[in-house]
């Protein structure tokens, strides 16, 4: 739900260093220098189905234990994926700064959640499991925090497009530039602040499938749990300051005006749960 920018190397300046990082194990380099064409062409298939939402079109491996399938030209899964735990993501090899480049790229923002959690590794948004020929793409590879951690849903992986989350790189801009996310505010009883609930509502020009993965995206990484507990103590300071101002006495309009519309303002995307929150605010706080 947050854009990231592209990453700053190719995919084949990714396979360079993951190749140069290759120490006695002539027969994997000789086997890459002869499947590049290949795996570029399949990394371009994969830039160019992203956009359109349609990567679950794209060709998966059986990920059957104790089977070790050919993926592409000569190359076996095990191959591809040995190029990702080693030769990539192993601290010392030159595919390392690329991961770390990747990483810092996100400014301590987890793309999936929107920023709240803190990106801990990179995740495979095609899991390497079923998708081994990008598991050194850097188009595939997303800076994930704990509590969204693809790679960690195994098994799972979208069969159909409505079923695949947001594509930080990649996906149709009007999932970053449009406003899918709401709230409304349950006012409290006596002193209680009450809650913030978020929900999904999707422009209605959208069309079905893409009002489908929004509301997959929020539901998959248990956004409206997140997003409430994150605005929790965030709700109790924006109505002590507005009841400030009341007292002054301001009207509670201006009063509202003047604490939330910063925020709002302010807000570094549209499904920012903060912006959100202050909306709900403006228009319930009564
Ligand atoms: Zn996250």
């Amino acid at each position: 739900m947050l854009k990231l920018n592209q990453p700053a190397y190719s995919y084949a300046q990714t396979m360079d260093s993951c190749r140069d990082g290759i120490t006695g194990n002539v027969n994997l380099v000789q086997k890459l220098d002869i499947e590049i064409g290949l795996l570029q062409v399949s990394a371009d298939g994969y830039v160019a189905s992203a956009p359109q939402g349609e990567l679950y079109t794209l060709q998966s491996t059986p990920n059957h234990r104790n089977c070790d399938p050919i993926v592409i030209g000569s190359l076996k899964k095990s191959e591809l994926l040995k190029l990702y735990s080693t030769y990539f993501v192993k601290s010392g090899k030159p595919g390392r700064r690329i991961y770390n480049s990747l990483m810092a790229a996100a400014n301590e923002q987890c793309p999936f959640c929107g920023g709240i959690g803190r990106p801990r590794n990179l995740d495979h948004y095609l899991p390497k499991a079923h998708y081994p020929q990008f598991s050194v793409l850097p188009l595939n590879l997303v800076p994930s925090c704990r509590d969204c951690n693809m790679d960690g849903k195994g098994e799972n992986f979208a069969a159909n497009e409505e079923e695949q989350v947001l594509h930080p790189y990649l996906d149709n801009d009007r999932y970053f530039n449009e406003q899918w996310v709401f709230a409304r505010y349950i006012a409290g009883i006596g002193a209680e602040p009450g809650v913030i609930e978020y929900f999904v509502r999707p422009p209605e020009h959208w069309d079905v499938s893409q009002k489908k993965r929004v509301e997959k995206h929020f539901n998959d990484f248990d956004l409206d749990l997140r997003f409430s507990k994150e605005a929790g103590p965030r709700l109790i300071t924006c109505l002590a300051q507005i009841q400030e101002l009341t007292r002054i006495p301001l009207e509670l309009e201006v009063a509202k005006r003047t604490i939330l519309q910063p925020a709002i303002e302010s807000a570094s995307f549209l499904n920012h749960w903060e912006r959100v929150m202050c909306l709900a605010l403006m228009n319930e706080l009564v």
